[in-house]
């Protein structure tokens, strides 16, 4: 039996992990995909304490090594259940069912779509919800972002260095993301922004072709691209434990700053947990008192 088994290999998953291992508990980490969660579709970090740059994926690694140097053990099955047994808990997962006094969920979140009707089969053939890891394939070609937050901000600046023309389509005349993003958006020639709109359509023959944007006054305009990079923020990954814990109307788990679930020995930490603010910073935060908390809870 473990001591601690966290959900999410994310920064807050990990950042606990590492805060249980120093406080010499055995710790699970379960992870679906691969570590690191959001943050590895970020290139350039500079909001992160004394960091001033530094990649999202250098930032998982690194994190990683850390958690793992310290004794934590990564599984890598996606977590689809959680029995209460009061003292212990069973977290189910596709092939196991893993045995521990405590539980961290730290699923973070999962890609919100834009409901199109051909949104999920163009995913690889001109849509993607990941800039860093597709920009590439756009190089001195046309694409779109669609978004106003700090995702699709930073999309637009990285793209504007690979692709010829960068459209930013936000819904709104003014963005959610951070004034120094949409600073350095405007001083870029080869973005342009479509306000005031939404993606109304996508129009594909074999790949995407060209995007039909609406503009809040009733105009429809087409713009051709061989790239849609959608941005319009994230989905709490929190329905499998829905049964057990608590969930706010957006899905979020409504722990306080304590990250108590209110099922004992049940804690959240990270995006998927409602809270006002959501940086690296924060999630980071969020596992170190998870996993603060669950070592009281242990030692009684
Ligand atoms: P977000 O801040 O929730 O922004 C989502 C954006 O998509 C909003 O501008 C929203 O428009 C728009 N939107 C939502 N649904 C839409 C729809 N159906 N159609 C069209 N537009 C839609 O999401 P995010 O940008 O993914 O960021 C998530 C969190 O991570 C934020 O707290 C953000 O600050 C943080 N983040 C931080 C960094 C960093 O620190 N380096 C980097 C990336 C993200 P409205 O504004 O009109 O609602």
């Amino acid at each position: 039996m473990y001591d601690i088994i966290i959900i999410g290999g994310g920064p807050a998953g990990m950042t606990a992990a590492i805060y249980g291992r120093r406080a010499a508990k055995k710790v699970l980490v379960l992870e679906a995909l691969s570590c690191g969660g959001q943050i590895i579709n970020t290139p350039d970090i500079e909001n992160y304490p004394v960091e001033e740059h530094i990649s999202g994926i250098d930032f998982s690694n690194r994190l990683h090594k850390q958690a793992e140097n310290l004794g934590a053990e990564f599984v890598f099955e996606k977590a689809v259940d959680i029995n209460d047994l009061g003292d212990s808990k069973e977290v189910i997962t596709a092939k196991n069912t893993y045995t521990a006094k405590a539980v961290i969920i730290a699923t973070g979140s999962a890609n919100r779509k834009l409901g199109l009707e051909n949104e999920d089969s163009l995913v690889g053939r001109g849509v993607s919800y990941c800039a860093t890891c597709d920009g590439n394939f756009y190089r001195n070609k046309t694409v779109a972002v669609v978004g106003g937050g700090n995702t699709a901000l930073e999309d637009a600046l990285y793209l504007s260095d690979i692709a010829a023309k960068v459209y930013l389509i936000h819904r709104r005349d003014s963005f959610r993301g951070e004034e120094a993003n949409a600073a350095k958006l405007s001083e870029k020639p080869n973005i342009e922004f479509v306000l005031n709109s939404n993606v109304t359509a996508l129009n594909a023959e074999k790949r995407l072709k060209s995007v039909e944007v609406t503009n809040k006054d009733g105009s429809v305009r087409t713009l051709e691209v061989n790239g849609l990079f959608i941005a319009v923020g994230r989905i709490p990954e929190n329905m499998n434990f829905a049964r057990l814990v608590e969930l706010d109307e957006a899905g979020y788990i409504p722990a306080g700053e304590n990250c108590h679930t209110g099922v004992p020995g049940i804690y959240a930490a990270g995006d998927n947990r409602a809270k006002e603010v959501r940086q690296l910073v924060t999630a980071v935060s969020d596992g170190a008192v998870a996993a603060t908390e669950v070592v009281k809870y242990i030692n009684g």
